[in-house]
C-alpha cells in the first residue's frame, strides 16, 4: 500500500469527514503519545502516534532513556555517534508503539540567551546540517518517522509565538534554512512548523516557506506538521502548505486537570513563550467550511491526505510492515548515552590539573553535586529509569577521599510546565538537599583541606524562556572565585545549555563544559576527570562575554513591536567574532584533549577535498576534530564572511599514532547564495584553513573553483 498510486487510490475512498480526521489531531484514547491522529477502521488505515524527542523518548509518564542534549551530541562533531543516537531513540519510540519521533531540533543557535540552544546543535550550518541528516537517517533506519523541528527562524524563545522574524533572503538561504534542506535530503519524513511569523507570516501560514521553498524547490513530499497549538489560521495555513494540525484539539481535552482548575479558555491570556492553547480543531470543522465556501480547494485536503498517508505507507505503517517490539533501556543504550556524554564534554582549558590522579582527595562542591542534570525543561524532558549525580560518579570512581559541601543553594529547574494555569502532572522532582545550609565558608574550607577542589556549576534554561543573562545564577561565580582563591588547584565542570560567561577561568586550573548530560552525568563526568576517557568535545557555539554578541541591539534581539531585525545578516557566531576582530573567551571548535597531535601540510586532492596527516604525540591515547574552514576570495559589491566552516572529520588516534584524513568541503559553505542566480561558486582562488578550532589554524591549501 505504499506506491503513489494506491495511495492516490484510498485518498479517493475516503470521505470529507473521513479526510478531515486525518489532517489534525485528536486525543489519544491510551494518553500516551503526544500527537495522535486516529485512522480510518473502516480502511485500516491504522492511527499515527508522534511523541517528542529530541533528547529522548517523552510519553505521558512513561520512563525513557535520558540521553545528552542535542549540544552535546553535536559537540561530539561525530556524526556515526548521532546515527546511532537517532537509531536508540527509535527503538524506544518503538518500544511505546509511536511512529512520529518530534526530533531533530535543527534551528541555529542566533542568539546565545535562547533557552532552547541545548536542543539545538549549533551556530553554524554546516554543523547543523550533519547532524540533522544525520539523526534522521538514524531514527528512520529503524522504520520511524522523524520530524526536523522548528522550520524556520525560531531563534529565540522570548515572544516566540508572536515575534517576526525580518531576515533577508540570502541570510536566510545561507543560515537558517541549511539545516532543514540537509533534513530533507537525508529524506526526513515530516518538517514541524515553528511558532513564530518569518517576515510578517506565521510560519504555519508561510507560504513562500512551505509550498515553495520546502515543498517546491526542494522536493519534500512528507508532511508538513505545526507546532503545538502553532497554526495560525485555518485559511492560511491550509493554503500555505501545512498538511497537519497539531494537536488539533484545546489543552481542556488534553489535559484531564485542565477544566477542573478552572482554566478558562475563554479569557485565556497566554503567557510570553505559551501558544494558545485554548485554541485547537483550526483543520477540523472551519477547515470544512472553508472548503465549502471555495476558501481551499478540496485537492489541498486531499495533497494534506496523500502526505500523511503516502508517509505512513513510505515507513510501512499502513499494513503494519514496520512494526517492531523496539527496545527501552537496554545496556546498549544506557552505553550510548554514556558514550555521547563523554564525547560531548568539552575541555576548555588544562593547566594540568586533569586527569586527576586516582588517589586525590577531593572537595566536591556544588549546589547540585547530588543532582544528575537530566536536560532543560520543556517537551524534551525525561523521567529516566536511572540516573548518576556527579557526586555519585565521583565517589565510585575516586581512590582518595571525597568531601562534598555545596556551597551555595541549589539551582532550581525551571520548566515550560511551571507556567501553564494548570497541572500537567510531570512530577520528577530533584531528591533534595543533602545539607542544611549550604554555605561558602563550608565549601571554603573543604577546599582547603583537599589536593583538588571539583567544582560543579550550571545554568537553568527552559523552552518557553530565554536566558536573561549568560552569567550563571545563583552566587555560583562567587563560590568559583572564592574555592580558587584557597585551593591547591581547581577544576571546575560547567553543565549549560550553551554558552555561559566564565568571568573566573584565567583563575582556576581547569574548565570542562559538560552541556546538559542526561542520566549518565556522574558516570561520564568521573570517567574524564581521572582520565578513563578523553573529553574528545568541541564546541558548536562561541563562548564570549555577552556583550561581544552580535544581535544585542533591541531591534535585532528580542525585537521591537513583535519584529526582530536579523541585521547582523551572516555574521552570527564566529563568523562575527572574526570578521569583527572580536576574541572569545573560547573560539568555534575549540576543545583541549589529553593527548597532543601534530599536524602535518594540508593538501588539495580536488576542488572538493583536502587531505592532511594528524599525529598523536602525547602519551595517552585520544580524539581529534580535523576541522576545515573557507576563506573565499574578495569580490566587489560582495559580504562574504572571512571563513565558513566547510567540512570536519572527528579521529580517534592511539599514542604516536598517525593518520591520513580527508576532508570533503561542503559545496554550500563554499559558495553563497545569490538572490538573483541560486546558490553560486564565485571562479577563484579559496584558501582552506586546516586545524583545530576557527582559532587554531595549523595549515592551509588552497582550491581553484
Ligand atoms: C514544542 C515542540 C514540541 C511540541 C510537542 C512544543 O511546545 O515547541 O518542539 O515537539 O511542543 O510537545
Amino acid at each position: 500500500m505504499s506506491s503513489t498510486g494506491s495511495i492516490a487510490e484510498l485518498v479517493r475512498s475516503l470521505t470529507r469527514e473521513e479526510k478531515l480526521r486525518l489532517v489534525h489531531g485528536a486525543v489519544d484514547p491510551d494518553g500516551e503519545a503526544t500527537g495522535y491522529v486516529p485512522g480510518v477502521e473502516r480502511l485500516g488505515i491504522p492511527p499515527l502516534k508522534l511523541v517528542d524527542g529530541p533528547m529522548g523518548i517523552r510519553t505521558n509518564a512513561q520512563p525513557a532513556t535520558a540521553f545528552p542534549a542535542s549540544i552535546s551530541l553535536a559537540a561530539s562533531f561525530d556524526p556515526d555517534l548521532a546515527r546511532s543516537f537517532g537509531t536508540a531513540l527509535a527503538r524506544e519510540a518503538q518500544a511505546y508503539g509511536q511512529d512520529v519521533v518530534l526530533a531533530p531540533g535543527v534551528n541555529l543557535v542566533r542568539v546565545p540567551h535562547c533557552g532552547r540552544s541545548f536542543e539545538y546543535f549549533s551556530e553554524d550550518p554546516v554543523v547543523a546540517g550533519e547532524f540533522a541528516a544525520s539523526v534522521v537517517d538514524g531514527v528512520q533506519s529503524e522504520g520511524v518517522v522523524a520530524a526536523a523541528k522548528h522550520y524556520v527562524a525560531n531563534n529565540q524563545e522570548r515572544n516566540r509565538c508572536g515575534v517576526s522574524a525580518e531576515v533577508d533572503e540570502r541570510t536566510l538561504r545561507e543560515l537558517y534554512l541549511r539545516p532543514f534542506r540537509r533534513a530533507v535530503e537525508a529524506g526526513t519524513g515530516s518538517i514541524m512548523t515553528a511558532y513564530n511569523r518569518v517576515g510578517g507570516t506565521y510560519a504555519s501560514d508561510n507560504r513562500r516557506l512551505v509550498t515553495e521553498i520546502l515543498k517546491g524547490e526542494w522536493g519534500f513530499e512528507g508532511f508538513v506538521v505545526s507546532d503545538w497549538h502553532g497554526t495560525g489560521s485555518t485559511v492560511g495555513a491550509a493554503n500555505g502548505g501545512l498538511d497537519l494540525e497539531m494537536p488539533g484539539v484545546p489543552a481542556t481535552e488534553l489535559f484531564e486537570g485542565a477544566s477542573a482548575d478552572g482554566f478558562d479558555p475563554e479569557s485565556f491570556e497566554p503567557p510570553d513563550g505559551i501558544p494558545d492553547i485554548s485554541r485547537g480543531g483550526l483543520f477540523a470543522d472551519p477547515l470544512d467550511e472553508a472548503i465549502d465556501r471555495g476558501a481551499v480547494p478540496e485537492e489541498r485536503l486531499d495533497d494534506m491526505v496523500e502526505r500523511v498517508l503516502g508517509t505512513m505507507g513510505r515507513f510501512g505503517l499502513l499494513d503494519g510492515t514496520a512494526r517492531d517490539d523496539g527496545a527501552i533501556d537496554t545496556p546498549a543504550h544506557r552505553a550510548l548515552a554514556e558514550r555521547i556524554a563523554v564525547r560531548g564534554t568539552v575541555l576548555l582549558e588544562n593547566d594540568g590539573a586533569l586527569p586527576l590522579p586516582d588517589d586525590a582527595n577531593v572537595a566536591l562542591i556544588g549546589p547540585n553535586v547530588h543532582e544528575a542534570k537530566l536536560g532543560g525543561g520543556g517537551s524534551s524532558e525525561i523521567t529516566p529509569f536511572r540516573r548518576t549525580s556527579p557526586r555519585e560518579g565521583i565517589e565510585s570512581r575516586a581512590d582518595g577521599a571525597v568531601e562534598v559541601a555545596r556551597g551555595v543553594p541549589e539551582i532550581a529547574e525551571p520548566s515550560l510546565f511551571d507556567e501553564l494555569p494548570f497541572d500537567v502532572g510531570d512530577g520528577d522532582g530533584s531528591p533534595g538537599e543533602i545539607e542544611p545550609i549550604p554555605t561558602v565558608n563550608d565549601a571554603v574550607a573543604t577546599a582547603e583541606r583537599a589536593d583538588v577542589a571539583v567544582v560543579f556549576v550550571r545554568d537553568a534554561a527552559t523552552e518557553g524562556r530565554d536566558r536573561e543573562r549568560l552569567a550563571l545564577p545563583g552566587g555560583q561565580d562567587g563560590l568559583v572565585d572564592a574555592v580558587a582563591e584557597v585551593a591547591d588547584r581547581t577544576v571546575v565542570v560547567v553543565a549549560s545549555s550553551g554558552p555561559v560567561e566564565l568571568p573566573w577561568h584565567d583563575a582556576v586550573d581547569a574548565v570542562l563544559e559538560t552541556w546538559y548530560p542526561g542520566q549518565a552525568h556522574g558516570r561520564a563526568i568521573a570517567s574524564v576527570l581521572y582520565g578513563d576517557e578523553d573529553p574528545s568535545g568541541r564546541l558548536p557555539v562561541t563562548f564570549a562575554p555577552e556583550a561581544d554578541y552580535p544581535a544585542t541591539d533591541p531591534r535585532q534581539y528580542p525585537g521591537v513591536d513583535g519584529e526582530a531585525h536579523y541585521e547582523e545578516g551572516l555574521f552570527i557566531g564566529y563568523r562575527h567574532f572574526d570578521s569583527a576582530g572580536i576574541e572569545p573567551t573560547y573560539p568555534f571548535g575549540h576543545g583541549e584533549s589529553y593527548a597532543t597531535f601534530e599536524y602535518g601540510t594540508a593538501t588539495t586532492v580536488d576542488e572538493r577535498t583536502v587531505r592532511v596527516s594528524v599525529r598523536n604525540v602525547g602519551d595517552r591515547p585520544g580524539r581529534e576534530v580535523v576541522q576545515a574552514y573557507v576563506r573565499p576570495p574578495r569580490r566587489d559589491g560582495i559580504t562574504r564572511p572571512a571563513r565558513e566552516l566547510a567540512g570536519f572529520e572527528p579521529i580517534h588516534l592511539e599514542a604516536g599514532g598517525t593518520r591520513d584524513v580527508e576532508i570533503t568541503l561542503d559545496e554550500r559553505a563554499v559558495g553563497r547564495y545569490d538572490v538573483e542566480d541560486g546558490w553560486t561558486v564565485d571562479p577563484g582562488t579559496y584558501t582552506v584553513e586546516v586545524g583545530r578550532s576557527v582559532g587554531d589554524v595549523r595549515t592551509t591549501s588552497t582550491i581553484e573553483t
